[in-house]
């Protein structure tokens, strides 16, 4: 296991507190399923008409032809969602609807274009070609397991839920992650920018991060570098939070208190500094159960850290079972000029050339940038110790 792993691991290995709560089915799209879904009833539950037409027996058809039709009685008419009052006997035919319950007797049913018809008979010029009766269970049999606990349900899935009659679901509670900035030159958007200080852009980025993947971020604002106000704040989110996530002051910098508030509010450190660039300067820590991330104040090292290092242990948090990074491989597009002394994470959008998984940078790969997290889908791992990297090199991506 290289040391990457192995910090996505000691995260992994934390123990989650999951919460569930019952929804209505019609608001569960995009919500972790906390039960597992078995058919209780099949689908369609009975046998039904593929078309507007007749409900014949065949044996009755088999002679048919255009030079000698057969006529049968039609003894009803048989809308979608109701059911006949007779059985097909030898000599008719029911009339029905798509959708509706095929009579007993009945093995086929004849389209009515292709019939003639009046009120009281209907008239075959053909045996009965296709049955077009759709079997009860033909979509869902009882019993088959539908959905595993931990899914993401998506559309089909609520749908399938839906078609079991469920008008309500368990689902786990969305887990909610604190967001911090530690930073004496933080500013917020909307204030005038002094000289020396920057606008606070990483919740906007982390809270957009805990959003897509589910999970509710609670914005604790600016924390000036101060270990007491820090401690203080960061006590005051492990309060309400399921988690709380830091940026800024986690490196080796006189200011950098995140490391000594961990030891302050009595918080176990899973680890401090991952051999990876960016983000490489970052510590997991725990306290009452909780994790606490430190990322460090680099918008894009924070990126990383939290979708390379950080994600798999918040989606255990969400109750999924998919919780692992998905892994690929493609080829740069463009070089990547810089040897790699450390693992290096490349920011990129994935592309398909002549069929092939294609990684391009999406620009400015340095630590502090940002907008290089604008439009990426796919990071990109350069091993340690790799030089130069030619365009059309292979290497592993993890989509996000
Ligand atoms: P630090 O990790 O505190 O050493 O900060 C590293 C760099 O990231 C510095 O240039 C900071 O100004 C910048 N930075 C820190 N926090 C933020 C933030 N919340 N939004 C944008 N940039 C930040
Ligand atoms: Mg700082």
């Amino acid at each position: 296991m290289t040391r990457i792993e192995e910090a996505r691991q000691t995260l992994l290995e934390t123990d989650v507190n999951l919460k569930m709560e019952e929804i209505q089915t019609e608001e569960a799209y995009g919500r972790v399923i906390a039960e597992n879904i078995t058919a209780k009833t099949e689908v369609p539950s009975f046998r039904r008409s593929a078309y507007d037409g007749y409900a014949v027996r065949r044996e009755d058809l088999k002679d048919a032809s255009k030079e000698y039709p057969v006529t049968l009685k039609v003894r009803e008419t048989i809308p979608a969602g109701s059911r006949g009052k007779f059985p097909v006997t030898e000599g008719t035919a029911a009339r029905i609807m798509t959708g509706a319950m095929v009579p007993e007797g009945a093995d086929a049913v004849v389209k009515h274009e292709d019939t003639r018809f009046t009120e009281k008979e209907v008239c075959f010029f053909m045996p009965a070609g296709a049955a077009n009766i759709v079997d009860a269970g033909e979509d869902i049999k009882q019993g088959v397991s539908l959905i595993r606990k931990g899914k993401i349900l998506g559309a089909a899935d609520t749908a399938v839920i839906a078609g079991q009659g469920m008008s309500r679901v368990c689902v786990f509670q969305k887990p909610r992650i604190a967001i911090l900035s530690t930073g004496n030159e933080l500013t917020e958007p909307g204030q005038e920018l002094v000289k020396g200080k920057i606008y606070n852009t990483n919740p906007f980025l982390l809270a957009g991060y805990v959003q897509k993947y589910g999970m509710i971020p609670k914005d604790y604002g600016i924390v000036p570098d101060e270990t007491d106000v820090l401690a203080d704040r960061i006590q005051m989110a492990l309060n309400d939070n399921d988690m709380v996530i830091t940026t800024g002051g986690v490196s080796a910098g006189d200011f950098d208190y995140v490391p000594k508030v961990m030891e302050l509010i009595g918080a176990d450190i899973l680890f401090h500094r991952i051999p990876m660039k960016p983000g490489g300067a970052m510590l997991a820590a725990v306290k009452d159960g909780k994790v606490i991330l430190g990322l460090s104040g680099n918008p894009g090292a924070a990126a990383v850290g939290f979708l390379h290092i950080g994600l798999p242990y918040m989606k255990k948090l969400c109750g999924r079972n998919d919780i692992h990074l998905t892994k690929a491989q493609a080829i740069l597009a463009g070089p990547f000029e810089k040897s790699s002394k450390v693992t290096r994470i490349l920011r990129g959008t994935a592309k398909i050339l002549e069929g092939r998984l294609v990684f391009e940078q999406t620009g400015n790969q340095k630590n502090g940038a940002v907008s290089s997290m604008m439009d990426c889908n796919l990071l990109g791992e350069i091993p340690a110790g790799s030089p130069a990297l030619p365009a059309g090199t292979e290497i592993d991506v993890y989509v996000v």
